[in-house]
């Protein structure tokens, strides 16, 4: 998967989500990515959101949306991200991997796969990483 959140300066966040889906995949299967609410989605009064992993428990739990309500509902970035990993692999037995960004800038990020490249650009410069063993190193 390659997946990016973005928000740019008149306040609007946008999220895509790209994939070549998974390994044996049935023909004419949907993923996750491309389905709003699950692998992708984005509110501008609340926060956007990417996915990457299972796609079908992603898909069952509409973990994008999952996610980016409960930003909407208060919860900071970071903690949302890792709720959300946390419910995919408590409700389903999931893996996977999730970036989020709120409308006032906040980032978060969380998965249970082994490891996660990622790379975040604000207005003061930019950071690349992977993190390793679900620990997301942002600093
Ligand atoms: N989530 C994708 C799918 O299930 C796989 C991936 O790229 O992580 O199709």
């Amino acid at each position: 998967t390659v997946g990016a959140v973005a928000l740019d300066q008149h306040g609007h966040i946008a999220a895509g989500t790209s994939t070549g889906g998974t390994l044996s995949k049935a023909p004419g299967r949907v993923g996750d990515s491309s389905l709003i609410g699950c692998g992708c989605y984005a509110d501008d009064e609340s926060a956007a959101v990417s996915l990457t992993g299972w796609g079908e428990p992603i898909m069952k739990l509409v973990l994008g949306k999952w996610a980016v309500d409960r930003v909407a509902a208060g919860a900071p970035p970071q903690e949302a991200a890792g709720a959300a990993i946390d419910y995919l692999y408590t409700r389903l037995g999931g893996h996977g991997g999730i970036i989020l960004l709120s409308r006032d800038g906040r980032f978060g990020l969380a998965h249970n796969t082994p490891r996660m490249a990622w790379g975040l650009r604000t207005p003061e410069g930019q950071q690349v990483g992977v993190t390793r063993d679900g620990a997301p190193e942002l600093a």
